[in-house]
C-alpha cells in the first residue's frame, strides 16, 4: 500500500473510534478527503482504495483535475470548501456535488440562478466565521440564522448544513459548539467541521462531516 492509502486507513480508524467514544452510530461521520494542491496521480490511489468524497478549495484547480477523475469514477462526490466568487458560480454548480461556502446574498443569488439554469442542485452549506475573524470568509455568527432564513425565503435555496474553520490559534471546541447551536437554531442538520488537527474533537461536538487533508495526503 502506498503511504497515502496507509494514512487514509488510519484516519478512517480514528473516525470510527471517535464515533464510538461520542456514542454516535458507526458511519455517521462522512470523511471529506481534502485533495487541494495534489494532482490526479496522487488522488487516484485514494479513490481506488474506496474513498468516495473529496474536497477542493479552488474552482479552477478542481476543474483542471476532476472532470477526468469523475468520468472514471462517477460515484465520487466533490465538495467545494473554499471561497466562491459569484463569477465562478456557473463552474461551481457544474462541477461540485456539495458547495459548503455560501456566506453572502450575492453568492446565494448567483448559485440560485445557476442551479435553475443548469437544472443541477448541489447540496448547500452556509459557512460561518465563528471567530469573527476579519480576514476570514464566512457569515458572522450573529447573522448566521437570519442568513439561512434569507437563503431559503429570498433565494429559494435548501440549506443542508453549516460549515466553519475555527481560528488557528484557539481551542476549537467552543467554535464547534457554537456551530452546533446555530445549526439547531437555523433548523439545519449537517455540520462540516474538523480538519487534520482536530477532527476527533469535532466528532465529539457533533460533526457530520470532517474535512481532512494533510493527515491523508501529507504536507502541502
Ligand atoms: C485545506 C482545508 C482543509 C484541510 O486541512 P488539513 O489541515 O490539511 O486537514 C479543511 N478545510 C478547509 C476549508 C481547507 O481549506
Amino acid at each position: 500500500m502506498n503511504d497515502t492509502v496507509t494514512r487514509l486507513t488510519a484516519v478512517k480508524e480514528k473516525i470510527a473510534r471517535a464515533e464510538i467514544e461520542a456514542g454516535r452510530p458507526a458511519g455517521s461521520v462522512t470523511l471529506v478527503a481534502v485533495s487541494k494542491t495534489f494532482d490526479a496521480g496522487a488522488i487516484r490511489p485514494v479513490i481506488e482504495a474506496g474513498q468516495r468524497v473529496f474536497g477542493e478549495n479552488r474552482v479552477q484547480e478542481a476543474q483542471a483535475k476532476w472532470p477526468t477523475l469523475k468520468a472514471d469514477f462517477p460515484e465520487v462526490q466533490l465538495h467545494l470548501i473554499g471561497p466562491l466568487q459569484s463569477n465562478k458560480a456557473k463552474e461551481a454548480v457544474a462541477l461540485f456535488d456539495v458547495i459548503e461556502t455560501i456566506d453572502r446574498d450575492k453568492i446565494a443569488a448567483a448559485l440560485a440562478g445557476e442551479m435553475e439554469k443548469q437544472g443541477r442542485s448541489p447540496e448547500l452549506y452556509v459557512q460561518v466565521n465563528t471567530g469573527s475573524e476579519p480576514q476570514k470568509a464566512g457569515i458572522d455568527p450573529r447573522e448566521a440564522v437570519s442568513f439561512v432564513g434569507r437563503c431559503r425565503e429570498t433565494h429559494g435555496l435548501a440549506v443542508a448544513g453549516l460549515m466553519c474553520i475555527p481560528p488557528v490559534d484557539e481551542n476549537p471546541g467552543p467554535h464547534f459548539a457554537l456551530l452546533e447551536k446555530l445549526a439547531r437554531q437555523a433548523g439545519v442538520a449537517k455540520l462540516s467541521m474538523g480538519m487534520s488537527a482536530d477532527y476527533e474533537t469535532a466528532i465529539a461536538f457533533g460533526a457530520t462531516s470532517v474535512r481532512v487533508g494533510s493527515a491523508i495526503f501529507g504536507v502541502r
